[in-house]
């Protein structure tokens, strides 16, 4: 099969159990071949992964051949300790971060107070990382913009800042509407943001609770998916297959559009992730690897 020239990276998050630490490195283990850019690990509302999302990333360090990335958030930390954690990091190898400011502790949509001596904003963060070590920073976009944004373009702005305060990429929360993507790109371009701004991909697991997640962090959801998987709750392997089916048509038009590097929020599951990649020529299918 002739494969596509699209850059990934994989998103995971920590696992609090044994049973889904297994679960995490079989994914790793099975998704290392397809060679991502780097490989990043999520931090836990008001820092409650710290630990864990800490040896997650020492240990992808040190046993694969991957990039780690580690997320760090404003929340709930003084800076001292946030330079903390940024120290240990760049002493453990990491050199790569996704600076973020975090949801509140009590979840999102619920008013974010800054820690009072901490960031109180992503913008903040980034140029405290670049202030403490050479770090690749990444950090977080909106095509949809951010729930508590007071406009579209404030938002722009506020991206435009976190650039400037030294981010060198920003990913972006998962849509499912292309176009929203492409014009938000052309926006940001117009705006001055010249960093590349790639596509966060999602796949879809679980139908209900994605629609309840995006109306919290204002993704929209095509009326087009909510017929792609009307009557599947019961069917695992149909659910599967419009995952994948979903994920791919979002993928190719994003890629028509001059998109070549996607970040797949792997949700610590490798054969979807595979099977998604597989269906836009980035990767053999699964079954071929096994
Ligand atoms: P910011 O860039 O700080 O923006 C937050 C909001 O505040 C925006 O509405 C912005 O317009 C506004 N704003 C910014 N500066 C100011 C200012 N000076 N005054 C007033 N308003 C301002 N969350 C986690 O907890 N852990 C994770 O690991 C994690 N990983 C993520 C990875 C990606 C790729 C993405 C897209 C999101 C991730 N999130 C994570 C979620 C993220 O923390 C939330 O979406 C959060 O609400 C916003 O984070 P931010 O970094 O974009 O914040």
């Amino acid at each position: 099969m002739s494969q596509r020239r699209v850059a990934l990276s994989f998103e995971f998050f920590p696992p609090k159990t044994p049973d889904m630490e297994q679960r995490l490195w079989q994914a790793i283990t099975a998704l290392e071949p397809l060679k991502p850019r780097f490989v990043s690990v999520t931090y836990g509302a008001g820092g409650t992964t710290r630990d864990r999302t800490h040896s997650t990333v020492a240990r992808i360090r040190a046993n694969t051949k991957l990039e780690p990335a580690a997320h760090l958030t404003c929340v709930g930390a003084t800076r001292e300790e946030i330079d903390e954690v940024a120290r240990r990091y760049w002493l453990a190898g990491v050199r790569h971060v996704v600076a973020l400011r975090g949801d509140p502790p009590e979840g999102i949509g619920q008013r974010y107070t800054p820690h009072p001596g901490g960031y109180a904003y992503a913008a903040d963060l980034v140029a405290g990382l670049r202030r403490a070590a050479d770090f690749q920073i990444s950090v977080a976009a909106f095509p949809e913009t951010h729930p508590e944004a007071s406009s579209a373009d404030a938002d722009l702005d506020n991206l435009k800042r976190k650039i400037d305060a030294g981010a060198d990429t920003a990913i972006t929360q998962y849509f499912f509407d292309a176009a929203a993507f492409l014009r938000f790109r052309d926006r940001a371009r117009a705006r001055g943001i010249k960093a590349p701004i790639v596509p966060g991909l999602l796949p879809i697991t679980n139908f209900k609770q994605t629609v309840s997640f995006s109306r919290r962090c204002g993704t929209s959801v095509p009326d087009a998916l909510h017929k792609r998987f009307v009557g599947l709750d019961d069917d695992p392997q149909a659910r599967h297959a419009a995952a994948v089916e979903a994920a791919a048509a979002l993928a190719n038009e994003l890629i028509a559009g001059g998109v070549d590097m996607l970040h797949v929020y792997t949700l610590n599951r490798a054969e979807l992730t595979r099977d998604i990649c597989a269906a836009i020529g980035i990767a053999p299918p699964a079954s071929a690897a096994a």
